[in-house]
């Protein structure tokens, strides 16, 4: 670091995102990304978008938002568009956490969250998962903070249930409770019809994982009007711009074929039951998982181990060095080819170490 760096963010530990090899590897399962790529009408919209980028794009992505509503039921002022998720959940943390005010959130969940907190300079209350690494709903009753949770978690992709999520909601009347739906649409039942119901929900949803767009840095966050004026003094306080003409085209593009980006998740769905079948009678143990990953272990093989072979052999999982965590891996389920390269590899290694 300089020595012109404000000392405020002196201890700041900044998130690791999960590798992007640049080099071409055989099997990236590491980042929960799509294994389908855009689909045509996309790749269409962005090439004709393309042409006017001489032009700022629209700062309240009209077209983009009203799309959002339509295809979830709510109204276009109950939509704010973002750069991913992960701006909308940073325009959470400045919006609605103080001195006064914590955020909330499991104590293994989505690494970000406690980064966020450093970085808007608040503190943070994190809560264990129960022995099973489930979330207990009660836990977060009369929090006293801002409330964020992943349904389903990560990296663990255990769901709350619809009623588990809106007695969280009810119980916390004077506080915003914030819902990450990163992973939702891969067989969670979603918060967003809760919006019209309680104005502390904010429903955060991502075009990365179940519309093939992590490239494209696209998310929405679904509330009551109010809330969506908090996030929008925000932005037009930070990037008014914060999303391209690309974006805007994209996801348009993406939702006017909604059917086909549930088709795919439905493809992803079943390439999970196929990996948890084969991954336990090879003797691994896993969470039940609802979103495009599994979290897993094997007793005969510690998770660093696993996850140092595959790389050799040019699989790349998730591994994160945590004591709670360390014989776990996250692998992000794919198409029904990389499931099986994996799962060739995986046997040799047990093999090779004569499991
Ligand atoms: N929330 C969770 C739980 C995630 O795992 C991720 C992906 N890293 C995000 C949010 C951010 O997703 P996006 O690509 O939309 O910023």
């Amino acid at each position: 670091m300089s020595k012109y760096l404000s000392s405020k963010y002196a201890a700041l530990e900044p998130y690791t995102p999960g590798e992007q090899p640049k080099t071409q590897v055989l099997t990236k399962l590491n980042t929960n990304e799509s294994p389908f790529p855009p689909m045509p009408e996309v790749i269409e919209a962005v090439r004709a978008e393309a042409e006017r980028l001489q032009l700022y794009p629209d700062p309240d992505s009209t077209m983009l938002r009203e799309a959002v509503a339509e295809t979830l039921g709510v109204d276009p002022d109950m939509v704010i568009c973002n750069n991913g998720s992960d701006e909308t959940l940073y325009f959470a943390f400045l919006a609605y956490c103080d001195a006064e005010t914590p955020a909330v959130f499991p104590k293994l969940s989505y690494g970000f969250y406690p980064v966020f907190a450093d970085i808007t300079g608040i503190s943070f209350r994190d809560i264990p998962l129960k022995s099973d690494f489930s979330i207990d709903p009660e836990d977060y009753y009369d929090a006293k903070g801002t409330v964020f949770i992943a349904n389903p978690n990560a990296p663990t992709g255990i769901p709350l249930s619809l009623s588990q999520i809106e007695g969280i909601v009810q119980h916390n009347p004077d506080n915003v409770v914030v819902i990450d739906e990163a992973y939702v649409d891969f067989g969670t039942e979603s918060a967003v019809p809760l919006t019209k119901k309680y104005d502390n929900l904010l429903v955060i949803q991502t075009f990365s994982k179940s519309r093939s767009m992590a490239g494209m840095r696209l998310g929405y966050g679904i509330a009551d009007p109010k809330i969506i004026a908090d996030l929008n003094a925000l932005r037009y306080s930070t990037n008014p711009y914060n999303i391209d003409r690309l974006a805007i085209a994209a996801g348009t593009a993406s939702l006017r074929n909604d059917e086909v980006n549930r088709e795919h998740c439905r493809t992803v769905m079943e390439n999970r039951q196929y990996t948890v079948d084969q991954l336990k009678e090879l003797g691994f143990e896993m969470t039940d998982s609802t979103a495009n990953f599994i979290f897993v272990r094997h007793p005969g093989i510690g998770g660093d181990v696993l996850f140092r072979k595959l790389r050799e052999r040019g699989v790349i999982i998730r591994h994160w060095d945590k004591p709670e965590i360390n014989d776990y891996n996250r692998i992000t389920i794919g198409s029904k080819e990389q499931m099986d390269i994996l799962l060739r590899e995986v046997r040799d290694i047990l093999k090779e170490a004569g499991l």
